[in-house]
């Protein structure tokens, strides 16, 4: 399966350029390894026909070889679809977690008490599943050895009640973990159940635990739970086995929510925070899929992490530096300076902006590598006798400092106008 779909990401190499038989053959391949891993279908065909209709229309990113070009789309598309994840944030609050049975709710649940115990915050768990003999021993053990604090009530069948009890008991701890009971099936009562306890609880995260091998079922059972009480995040279980988790997809595009952590084994320490790019080489079967994302991924995460650091205030020597690397990587200045709406906004982009060239980018770095870090972060230090300093130590010109000194001050106000522009530069920069 892997072979197939790098064999055929070999072809584009091969042609060079991109075109309409050999795109249908990789996304074939895609089609392939994601109806495998259980995507869903409609999803599957859906996406397909995106990432058709974009790899022929858009242009291949310079510095991006054909086959780069369609796996970024790839790539782009599902992370459109999955997003980066839930972030549970390390804070006092309640969480309630849902599911059917054997899905790994109570598994999930002694993770994330020893998830919490171990960043530091206080957890305690109740236990609300009055369903399925046993539960009540199993997460009383679990807890146990965890040293976490633990509310049940073995034999009473009213789990509401002692959901009410159980948080007045445990109210002084930092993070509270309901564990809730499934059922073989999505039943009324349990859906009902949900409803009462989450009445009650007014829990701020509501993670679903999905088993990762579910397939079709996953999208019905998110919806079913999401019309209720709604989802806050996902938790996909059994990740370590063979299953791929593609079934979870379904559920997030169609519940709008996204994955939180996944479960990689049967102890409470095996919680991995979710992953976006693992989880995607994964489901695409691709173990070198990773390289290939993170290579065509490099430039634009470099882009926005440097960006956000400019929009946020000072723009110092280093910074500009560190920008017209990743331009220059990036492709043609010119071309990407007029890509921004910078006149509409009423900035101007002097003419030498655009005229940074690879020569030019060279001759910069020997010359500030000749400054001091002072020097770099508060370049208005730099006098005429710093500037013979630089001169003679780089061995550079001392116009060749004045002329870099200028370009800086160019740019700087360049950023200035685009600080005080509306546009989020992020959104921009994802464009490339
Ligand atoms: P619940 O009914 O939803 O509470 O499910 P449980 O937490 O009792 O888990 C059901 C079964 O799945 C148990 O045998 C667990 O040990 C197993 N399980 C849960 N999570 C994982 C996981 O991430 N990996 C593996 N291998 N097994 C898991
Ligand atoms: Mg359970």
């Amino acid at each position: 399966l892997g072979g197939s779909l790098q064999d055929a990401l070999k072809k584009l190499v091969k042609s060079g350029r991109i075109d309409e038989h050999t795109v249908n053959e990789v996304v074939k391949d895609i089609q392939r390894a994601m109806l495998q891993a259980d995507v869903n279908v409609k999803l599957v065909m859906t996406m397909s026909n995106h990432i058709k209709e974009r790899a022929m229309k858009e242009d291949v990113p310079s510095g991006m070889n054909p086959r780069e070009h369609v796996i970024r789309i790839v790539y782009q598309e599902l992370i459109n679809i999955i997003g980066k994840g839930t972030d549970i944030p390390l804070k006092p609050q309640k969480i309630m977690m849902i599911g059917l049975q054997g899905s790994g709710k109570t598994t999930t649940t002694s993770k994330l008490a020893r998830y919490f115990q171990r960043k530091g915050l206080r957890p305690a768990v109740i236990c609300a599943d009055t369903f399925r003999p046993g539960a009540y021993q199993q997460l009383k053990t679990l807890c146990g050895k965890l040293n976490v604090t633990f509310y049940g009530e073995e034999g009473n069948p009213d789990a509401v009640g002692i959901v009410e009890r159980g948080l007045k008991e445990v109210e002084k701890y930092d993070v509270i973990i309901i564990d809730t009971a499934g059922r073989h099936s999505l039943e009324k009562d349990l859906i009902e159940e949900m409803e009462q306890i989450h009445a009650i609880a007014h829990p701020d995260y509501k993670l679903l635990v999905l088993d990762g091998a579910i397939g079709q079922q996953a999208s019905e059972q998110a919806r079913a739970f999401n019309d209720s009480i709604g989802i806050s995040g996902v938790v996909i279980s059994k990740l370590d086995g063979t299953a791929k988790g593609g079934g979870a997809i379904s559920a997030v595009s169609e519940t709008n929510s996204s994955i939180a952590f996944i479960g990689v084994g049967e102890t409470p320490e095996d919680l991995e925070k979710f992953e976006s790019d693992r989880f995607i080489s994964k489901l695409l079967g691709m173990g070198d899929i990773q390289g290939l994302i993170e290579k065509a991924q490099e430039n634009l995460k470099e882009e926005e992490l440097d960006m956000e650091a400019m929009m946020r205030g000072r723009f110092t020597l280093k910074d500009m530096y560190k920008q017209l690397e990743t331009l220059n990587k990036m492709g043609p200045m010119k071309q990407i300076m007029q890509m921004l709406p910078l006149g509409g906004m009423g900035v101007k982009v002097p003419e030498e902006a655009y005229q940074v060239t690879g020569e030019k980018l060279t001759k910069y770095r020997v010359v500030m590598d000749s400054m001091t870090e002072e020097e770099m972060l508060n370049p208005r230090l730099i006098g005429s006798a710093r500037i013979k300093r630089i001169s003679m130590g780089s061995g550079c010109g001392p116009d060749d400092v004045r002329e870099l000194l200028k370009y800086y001050k160019t740019m700087q106000n360049t950023m200035k106008g685009l600080r005080g522009g509306k546009f989020n530069m992020q959104k921009m920069m994802k464009k490339f």
